[in-house]
């Protein structure tokens, strides 16, 4: 049987994506190619409004956490690392390998670092950095970036890294406007592309960093390096991935067709309807109610549910989800509502989810998840 993949990313592909990815592959040098990822550029700067830059290159989320790091702090830097769960906790590794030194302020998992609580530490000593990433995958909890920013213009030494991995393209991110400095992303999760693609947005602040910082250790992911060929696609430095950057291009020309704005709503929309789906079939969700994320949810079984054996049976009836991490493994399951996926999609995961309690052994009202997912979605 067919099988939708909701799990928080990659998500499901739309077929016009599909389309550029299966395409015959052209020279890099190809004038149509390069007036392409020309226009994407463009609108990419445009949609996420910056007057900086953007850098759209082969990788994943996670070069993209490392390319934002490298290119505005050096080692003896302070970093402060803003962690709502694993994916924040993630920067700590990555900063320490370089030498920064780093301060982490953590959240119980399910809720958010109080933004009091953030300003109190920048006024304990100078940071240069300061992390927060935006949804945390682990915990299905959304950061109030906006309002962070806000705070962050009492510190303006002090470089705004966001990690949008799990929520660009799905959760409003206007990196000028929310004084963002550095804009971090991936293809794979609410632009509904398939995985191979880092995304850095880069403000004035953030580029005027980089250049203060003068020859960086790192090559690949150097600003640099790539700045010459964001400004002019024609240039080389490193083999563009052709296809992919044409896959994200069909993308953004769906959010253009869409209206971001529009994409962010339905966004909030879905993910409103899934949760109260969810919640009426027995589950609980992590997150505190108001920091949830919409693009994922992350559900807690009930008693008696065994994880492995759940999502072999949700595999069966049609729905792949992914597992919990760390202390919530077997606790709980991830389920992503976000990118292209529209009502069918939807409709079609909450009975499938329904049909693997009912195998599971868990007395469950088959439908109600359903009939509680459409009456919301019709509101
Ligand atoms: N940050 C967040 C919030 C994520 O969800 C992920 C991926 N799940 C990453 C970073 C890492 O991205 P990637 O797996 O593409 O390297």
């Amino acid at each position: 049987p067919r099988k939708l993949v909701m799990i928080p990313g990659p998500t499901p592909v739309v077929r016009s994506i599909q389309n550029q990815m299966g395409r015959e592959t052209v020279a890099f040098g190809d004038l149509g190619f390069i007036n392409d990822y020309k226009e994407l550029l463009k609108d990419m700067k445009e949609l996420w409004k910056t007057e900086g830059e953007v850098f759209v290159i082969a990788g994943t989320g996670t070069m993209a956490m490392e390319m934002g790091i490298a290119n505005t702090l050096k080692s003896g830097d302070n970093l402060l690392i803003v962690s709502n769960g694993f994916f924040g906790d993630r920067f700590i590794d990555l900063a320490e390998r370089k030498g920064i030194n780093v301060d982490v302020i953590s959240s119980e998992w399910g809720k958010i670092v109080p933004i009091e609580d953030i300003e109190a530490k920048l006024n304990e000593k100078k940071y240069d950095g300061i992390t927060v990433t935006h949804v945390d995958t682990s915990t299905g909890v959304c950061a109030p970036i906006k309002e962070i920013g806000e705070m962050l213009k009492k510190f303006p030494e002090t470089i705004y890294i966001v990690d949008g991995v799990c929520a660009t393209a799905a959760e409003p991110e206007y990196v000028d406007d929310m004084n963002i400095d550095i804009l971090i992303t991936g293809s794979q999760k609410a632009f509904g592309v398939a995985p191979g693609l880092a995304i850095v947005w880069a403000g004035s602040k953030a580029m005027e960093k980089r250049k203060e910082l003068g020859r960086i250790p790192e090559y690949y992911i150097d600003f640099d390096k790539w700045l010459p060929i964001m400004q002019d696609p024609s240039k080389y430095f490193a083999t563009p991935a052709v296809n992919m950057i044409w896959a994200l291009k069909e993308s953004v020309r769906i959010i253009k067709e869409e209206g971001i704005e529009n994409r962010y709503e339905r966004h909030s929309k879905n993910a409103k309807a899934m949760q109260a789906a969810l919640e009426a079939m027995g589950f609980t969700l992590l997150a505190d109610k108001d920091h949830r994320a919409v693009t994922l949810s992350n559900v807690l079984y009930m008693e008696g549910v065994n994880d492995l054996e759940f999502r072999k049976i949700l595999g069966e009836e049609g729905v792949v989800v992914a597992g919990g991490l760390a202390a919530y493994a077997g606790k709980m399951f991830r389920l992503g509502h976000m990118g292209n996926i529209d009502i069918h999609d939807m409709v079609s995961t909450i009975a499938s989810i329904e049909r693997a309690l009912y195998r599971s052994g868990i007395e469950v009202e088959l439908g109600k998840g359903v009939g509680t997912l459409m009456a919301e979605l019709l509101k």
